[in-house]
């Protein structure tokens, strides 16, 4: 028999343990703990309805446990949770929520009503709560779970209430929420709608891959890389570094990375579409921030951000939720390793997935495939992401599992190719390379080891073999694997912008003086950026002097450099520089610098080149760290797949 009731009032000795604060600041903070209640809940489908942006309506209705009449009035008090029972249990919390300050918090500030019945009851109950006073409780007659409508948020709390931004700025706010919480559940289904939108339906999908194909579109996912999931055992040694005295020798502990993040390519100017989840709960996290800034260094620009959704899965006992009252923010018990471990798994999935960057192909060329049926072929079609359609979101029944090897995302054309000698680019099928070979999906790595970031063997091939170049600016070259052509101006970029990196961190960039200095001038500010960096620029193989009162004389310059670009060369930096004067950390003007010297050093385009500097260009960037793209993140290579090539010329 099923007790009445599962939820209890925390002992003051445990509330006041748990990190206290505002949890409702606005409507969205109330979608975000309605939510985690479903999901607490078991509940398989939850629903959200929102009016006005959240501020007139909030309806979150699920298919959860319910409650019993005995708990629905329970869960009205302060600090009233089923989640926990004792202090032990806020380090082992497995739940969303464990604070109990959600539900009175919410019917404090808005006219409140909850409609619920527990399998153990006949009949269900309604409660209703208006600033914190309870007004009305009713049995009723209620199938199953649980409805909760909030309505006029701050309605007693006018001073608040002018707080709120827009409706369509909350509204947007409670979209991004849900579309994340839909992320890390792809097994449940979630529906999101205002008066007039349907802005998510989704349902149930069997793996994360296929849940950000609803959200985003496929057009999204194309530009993602995924991380396999990668498990890392943390080493028995370094458990009984951090485990507290007297505490038993632990079992040795499992942590699991997963997720998308963008390629190269892909340049954000914020950190908006960075998510990242523990345990399936959205958290902001600096450490992983980092984490994820390091694993893209020498990849992206250091003013631009990728796009992430990572995952990570660990025992409830490794990381503290009772750090902040809204439980955004967590601490792990063993930050280092993660930091490391999620860079490092990042860093693998950009090296493993090396691009090479799709053919983009013209809108008009985005035909279905024809092994696709007709309506998956449509929903395939439909490119953007739902949040900025705004409308309604197809849902595929099923995403086919992408072969190892390469990648097909569907974009071939139905049309016949061309009956020319040409290779119908244009409506081929893109290809996103993967290296060769066989791995499991999932490897638990050896204990504790974490390999360092970059340290992916290079899978640029060693035996391309170059034929000529497109314009005098495009390598062409083939392998085994296909035909592949190199943006000759991009590979000696990325290769210089190496070596000079390497240079600067063993003191040894070469300058090279100049047969008579080169003058130039600057604006006051360029002045007082190389006011801020001439120490760097020394060491960077410049020579530069003051000359005059607003000009400086440049008697040497970096070896690669020459003289006709000196000038051009010193005033990107400056200017670069100058833009960000505030928080350019060391590194990052070490990037730059070695970026710009790397651009206007390399090989241009419309240049011929002798195969022997071809094969030599080709060589170097297999060397280098990321061969695929350069520093600004544009790629570097194609490749057109032997078996592409083969389709093409319908010979499979
Ligand atoms: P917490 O989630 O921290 O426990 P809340 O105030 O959010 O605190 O909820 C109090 C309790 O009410 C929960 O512990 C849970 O037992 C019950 N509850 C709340 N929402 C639901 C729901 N949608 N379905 C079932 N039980 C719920
Ligand atoms: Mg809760």
């Amino acid at each position: 028999m099923a007790q009445s009731s599962v939820i209890r009032i925390l002992p003051e000795a445990v509330a006041n343990k748990i990190a206290a604060g505002e949890v409702v600041e606005r409507p969205a903070s109330v979608v975000k703990e309605l939510m985690e209640n479903s999901v607490d809940a078991g509940a398989e489908r939850v629903e959200v309805a929102v009016e006005a942006g959240g501020k007139r309506l909030v309806r979150v209705v699920d298919d959860g446990c319910g409650m019993t009449h005995d708990d629905a009035l329970l869960a009205f008090e302060r600090h009233s949770t089923s989640k926990i029972r004792s202090a032990e249990d806020l380090f082992q919390i497995s739940t969303l929520g464990f604070r109990g300050e959600a539900l009175p918090s919410i019917a404090a500030v808005s006219r409140l009503e909850l409609e619920t019945r527990h399998a153990s009851e006949s009949a269900g109950t309604r409660v209703e709560v208006a600033g914190g006073r309870l007004r009305d409780v009713k049995e009723i007659a209620w199938s199953r779970g649980t409805r909760v409508e909030v309505r006029d948020l701050f309605f007693n709390t006018p001073a608040r209430r002018k707080f709120l931004k827009s409706e369509s700025t909350e509204l947007g706010h409670i979209a991004t929420l849900v579309t994340h919480y839909a992320l890390a559940h792809f097994q449940k289904s979630f529906r999101l709608t205002s008066l007039t939108n349907e802005i998510l339906n989704v349902s149930p999908v069997a793996s994360a891959r296929e849940r950000v194909y609803q959200v985003m579109g496929h057009q999204l996912l194309e530009q993602l890389v995924e991380i396999s999931p990668v498990e890392r055992r943390m080493s028995a040694a370094l458990a009984a570094e951090t485990a507290e005295e007297g505490e038993q020798p632990e079992e040795p502990v499992v942590v699991r990375v997963s997720g998308f993040v963008s390629r190269p390519e892909v340049q954000k100017l914020n950190r908006n579409q960075i998510y990242f989840f523990v345990n399936r709960r959205l958290v902001r996290d600096r450490l992983i921030l980092h984490a994820i800034t390091e694993a893209y260094r020498n990849i992206l620009p250091a003013s631009v951000f990728p796009v992430a959704l990572i995952f990570l899965e660990l025992p409830a006992s490794e990381v503290d939720v009772n750090v902040h009252p809204s439980k955004t923010e967590v601490r792990f018990r063993r930050a280092a390793f993660l930091h490391d471990l999620v860079r490092d798994s990042i860093r693998q999935a950009l090296v493993a997935a090396r691009p090479v960057a799709a053919f983009p192909l013209p809108k008009a060329a985005r035909a279905p495939s024809p092994d696709l049926d007709e309506a998956e072929a449509a929903e395939r079609i439909s490119e953007e992401p739902p949040l900025l359609r705004g409308a309604e979101v197809h849902v595929p029944r099923s995403v086919p599992a992408a072969p190892r090897g390469t990648r097909d995302f569907q974009l071939s054309s139905p049309r016949p190719a061309p009956e020319t000698g040409t290779l119908p680019l244009e409506g081929a099928a893109l290809s996103v390379y993967e290296p060769p070979g066989p791995s499991p999906p999932t490897t638990v790595e050896r204990e504790g080891e974490v390999a360092p970031a970059g340290s992916g063997v290079s899978e640029f091939p060693a035996d391309l073999h170059p034929l000529g170049q497109v314009q005098d600016s495009f390598i062409v070259a083939t392998n085994a694997e296909g035909l592949w052509i190199i943006d000759q101006h991009v590979a000696h970029e990325r290769v210089l912008f190496e070596r000079h990196l390497r240079q600067r961190r063993e003191k040894k960039v070469e300058g090279q003086r100049l047969l008579l200095p080169i003058i130039v001038g600057l604006t006051p500010q360029q002045l007082a950026a190389f006011q801020d960096i001439a120490e760097e620029l020394d060491a960077n193989g410049f020579e530069v002097e003051p000359f005059g009162q607003r000009t400086v004389a440049v008697k040497t310059s970096p070896a690669e450099i020459r003289a006709d670009e000196v000038e051009r060369l010193l005033l990107e930096i400056l200017e670069s520089v100058g833009r960000e004067a505030h928080g350019l950390s060391l590194d990052d003007l070490r990037l730059k610098i070695a970026t710009s010297v790397a651009c206007h050093a390399a090989i241009k385009v419309n240049m011929p080149l002798e195969r022997k500097k071809m094969e030599w260009l080709l060589r170097e960037l297999g060397r280098t760290e990321c061969p695929m793209s350069c520093p600004h993140g544009r790629p570097i290579v194609l490749r057109y797949g032997l078996k592409e090539i083969q389709k093409a010329f319908k010979r499979t």
